[in-house]
């Protein structure tokens, strides 16, 4: 690949991008940023992408889960214990559903940026930069807040690592546990109309979690659990400055998040972001909608992955639930004829958006269930297999998705609508959509 480096995506065409007013302060930020530590270790990279292609072959199962968008302000311990919670919570109901390996990646430490459907935003005859992420500039609409700012690459690269830091902790041991998931429980689990089919699930786990001690697998690792990060790779100067070569392995590794990933709107074969996803040595997650046509995803699986690499791409398709039936087939038959071995992954959520009249920004718990349910069979029919999920969800108490076991309605929405972007799963919502998965596939 000699005539990739990581700064060969400057010279494509990069959608998305922010203005920054000052490019000495842009510059002597990324100076700073490029003599950081990393958040992530080639090992850890190496580890993922080999479950990913296990998972492609069928042997393995992937949860990828998180905010939209992540805020600086969630950089705290209850926000991240709880969204940990979860994701192992969830994680559990599908290994001991599907009597499969899961492999957890959170949407987390570094999913601090947003693609926008325009550059400008104005109110009242004011217009201003539209808000792109806390990565690049603040929320509030005012120039002082809407104006970039490269200091803010800094404080999410610092965020990241406190929340990764914390994750670590957790994962290592004692709250991670898998033969005390009972520590998992969220505070508000106890009322949740799905309290007893998950205790079940518990019992069940911690049954098979005995046997396997009696029968001498290792207890270390039992206590611990793998987690990993992704996030959209959307900032290209933030990932360019955490792209690294490492003693260990030859190549490129992008070490901001294990999996980073090339969003719908900035996955053009010929643009900047998958100029510089082709040239690292991490899984790569693509979205997918349905107006791309065959040409274009051929020339994207060749460009990301020419090697026909297991484990090294991550098709993950967002089509709407309305959708996913006309749309998906001649995708699989296009990706089929590549020859390249890909993971495939249902985001359920992306295509199902709505608005309520009065102007919240929702998503039907049924719709998400009926796309995924779709998705499982429109690959099993094709001969292949669905080999994830990817939600967006949180580990609290919000009201952002319609439906569910409570049947949250429209006036329930007003109750803890949180979110500054799309609408997330609640803890509960998660949970029985982690339950309805296993029982899709039993049935
Ligand atoms: C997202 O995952 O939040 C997102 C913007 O997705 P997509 O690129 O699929 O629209
Ligand atoms: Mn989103």
């Amino acid at each position: 690949m000699n005539d990739w480096s990581p700064s060969s995506w400057q010279s494509h065409r990069a959608l998305q991008q922010a203005t920054y007013p000052d490019p000495a302060a842009l510059e002597a930020a990324l100076a700073e940023l490029r003599g950081l530590p990393p958040l992530v270790t080639s090992w850890e990279i190496q580890s993922l992408k080999r479950q990913l292609a296990e998972a492609a072959n069928g042997d393995g199962f992937l949860l990828q889960g998180g905010d939209c968008a992540e805020g600086f302000a969630d950089c705290q311990s209850d926000i991240i214990a709880n969204k940990l919670k979860i994701l192992l919570q969830m994680s559990l109901v599908l290994v001991e559903g599907l009597k499969q390996r899961v492999i957890r990646v959170g949407r987390i430490a570094g999913q601090y940026t947003k693609p926008r459907s325009a550059d400008t935003e104005t109110r009242n005859g004011i217009t201003l930069p539209s808000y792109r992420g806390d990565l690049i500039n603040g929320p509030d609409f005012t120039p002082e807040s809407r104006t970039p700012d490269p200091r803010r690459l800094l404080l999410g690269h610092g965020r990241a690592a406190l929340t990764l830091n914390f994750i670590r902790a957790l994962s290592e041991g004692g709250f991670a546990d898998l033969q005390h998931p009972e520590n998992w429980d969220l505070a508000f689990m106890a009322n949740s109309p799905r309290a007893r089919d998950y205790r079940k699930v518990v019992e069940s786990l911690g049954e098979s979690l005995r046997f396997m001690k009696a029968v001498g697998a290792g207890s270390g690792e039992l206590a611990r659990v793998q987690f990993f990060t992704s996030h959209e790779a959307l900032h290209l100067h933030y990932e360019q400055a955490l792209t690294r070569q490492v003693r260990q392995f030859p190549g490129w590794f992008d070490l901001s998040a294990h999996m980073p990933w090339i969003g719908l709107r900035t996955a053009d074969p010929d643009g900047a972001h998958v100029e510089l996803m082709r040239g690292i040595a991490n899984p790569v997650g693509v979205k997918l909608g349905g107006e791309l046509s065959p040409e274009w995803l051929e020339a994207l699986v060749e460009r990301l992955n020419p090697q026909r690499e297991p484990g090294r791409l991550v098709l993950i398709h967002r089509f709407g639930a309305d959708r996913i039936e006309h749309e998906l087939p001649p995708m699989i038959e296009t990706v089929r004829r590549t020859g390249s071995p890909v993971l495939w992954v249902c985001d359920p959520m992306h295509g199902n958006t709505e608005t309520t009249a009065k102007g919240y920004k929702t998503r039907r718990f049924e719709k998400i269930l009926e796309e995924l349910s779709l998705a499982f069979d429109i690959h099993r029919e094709s001969g292949g297999r669905l080999g994830g999920v990817h939600f967006e969800l949180t580990g609290d108490d919000v009201t952002e998705c319609l439906g569910g076991a409570r049947g949250l309605d429209e006036v329930g929405l007003e109750r803890a609508y949180v979110t500054q972007v799309d609408p997330r799963l609640n803890y509960e919502q998660a949970l029985e959509m982690a339950m309805a998965v296993v029982r899709k596939l039993r049935s």
